[in-house]
């Protein structure tokens, strides 16, 4: 039996003109077929006349470029942001969120079906694992998004700021902060990074694409010695080991000294900032003692905190600061100066928030 094609958003433009090489044929078809997916959005072989016939017929019968079919849409009330539930091949389903902000649109995209890090407050968490995405799986939502943005114009309801909003908008930023543990799912993530960045390609650079991660201690030191185009962001929501654990379980396995090491690590070797992410839960690390545990942690650091003020999920019962506190939070972080943001509520109405994507098991 002849094996199934396969997924082209699986391969990176080197592997592709390995591959195309490895047929017989001239690398000049793989740069064009890169191109044409790629640069100019095409996902249909009738649609790239400039491949040569026998070329064309070779790679129909080995390459296919699936989409993930939408099971669901939802748009926020105030126009800002849609949600889509994707169908992955197995019929799990992940979520990916369009997001549109003054004069830029970001698209939040998962790594992983589900989550083994059981981080309390986190609805992805609570659900579990249930397996990682291949690079393809990453890509493609990627490309839903840049399709939407391209072909509806995206022209959200309530939108009114400056910025493009017409027909032909391309996907710029894009943050790795879907479902899932990007670090837990490396190698995938990364090949997945390396075809959106690719500068013969969507050609994202080092500010638009953003990965997150919980801490996965070997991931980030890995990370830092590899250098890639990308933005790192580290969760960090507790300044002692033990405030930390009770929210990140997987804090037990990798410490905060470690992870601190290796964010100095991280930040020395590649000359870069880290952004903190500090979900902001009433009661519970919102206090002017921790915001001064956090500045004492990170000073002297080129980091910058984003402060999320919690969003609700069925399995946590806790509350978000509210914006006073977080303002006073954010005036101590001053004191040690560091830079930081109050993240903007969105898509809360519709579960697109930080930390609320989940889906059903199959
Ligand atoms: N697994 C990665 C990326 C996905 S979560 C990580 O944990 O970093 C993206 C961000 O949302 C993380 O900073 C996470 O801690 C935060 N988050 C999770 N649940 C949340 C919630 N209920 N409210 C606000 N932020 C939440
Ligand atoms: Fe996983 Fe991130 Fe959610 Fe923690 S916050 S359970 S690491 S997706």
């Amino acid at each position: 039996m002849k094996p199934a094609p396969v997924n082209f958003h699986d391969l990176t433009r080197e592997a592709l003109r390995l591959q195309v090489v490895r047929w017989g044929f001239s690398p000049v078809h793989a740069a064009r077929l890169w191109a044409y997916v790629y640069l100019e959005g095409l996902e249909r072989w009738a649609d790239m006349p400039e491949l040569p016939v026998r070329f064309r017929a070779k790679a129909e019968g080995e390459l296919a470029f699936p989409r993930l079919p939408v099971a669901t849409e939802t748009h926020s009330a105030d126009g800002f942001t849609r949600k889509y539930l994707l169908a992955l091949a197995d019929d799990r389903r992940i979520e990916t969120v369009l997001m549109r902000y003054t004069g830029r649109v970001t698209a939040c995209i998962s790594s992983q079906a589900g989550c083994a890090m059981g981080c309390v407050f986190c609805a992805t968490g609570q659900m579990g694992f249930a397996r990682h995405l291949a690079a393809g799986e990453i890509v493609a939502q990627a490309l839903h998004v840049d399709r939407v943005l391209r072909q509806a114009s995206c022209n959200l309801v309530g939108y009114k700021g400056p910025g493009p909003t017409s027909r032909g908008e391309r996907l710029r930023n894009i943050v790795l902060m879907g479902m899932g543990e990007p670090l837990h799912n490396y190698d995938a993530v990364m090949t997945a990074t390396e075809i959106l960045c690719d500068s013969a390609g969507l050609s994202l650079g080092t500010k638009q694409v953003t990965l997150s991660t919980v801490g996965v201690v070997p991931g980030i030191l890995r990370l830092a010695d590899e250098g890639r185009p990308i933005h790192l962001a580290v969760s960090l929501h507790g300044a002692t080991q033990a405030e930390r654990a009770a929210l990140v379980p997987v804090a037990k396995k990798w410490p905060l000294d470690e992870l601190m090491d290796a964010c100095r690590y991280y930040i020395a070797k590649q000359q870069r900032r880290i952004f903190y992410e500090w979900t902001l839960i009433e009661g519970k690390n919102d206090s002017a003692d921790n915001a001064h545990a956090v500045g004492r942690l990170l000073q002297g650091q080129n980091a910058q905190v984003n402060l999320i003020p919690l969003n609700p999920t069925a399995g946590y019962g806790g509350a978000p600061t509210g914006q006073d506190a977080a303002r006073r939070f954010q005036q101590i972080l001053r004191e040690y100066r560091l830079p930081s943001t109050i993240r903007q509520r969105r898509g809360i109405d519709i579960a697109a928030g930080c930390g609320q994507l989940a889906t059903l098991p199959p």
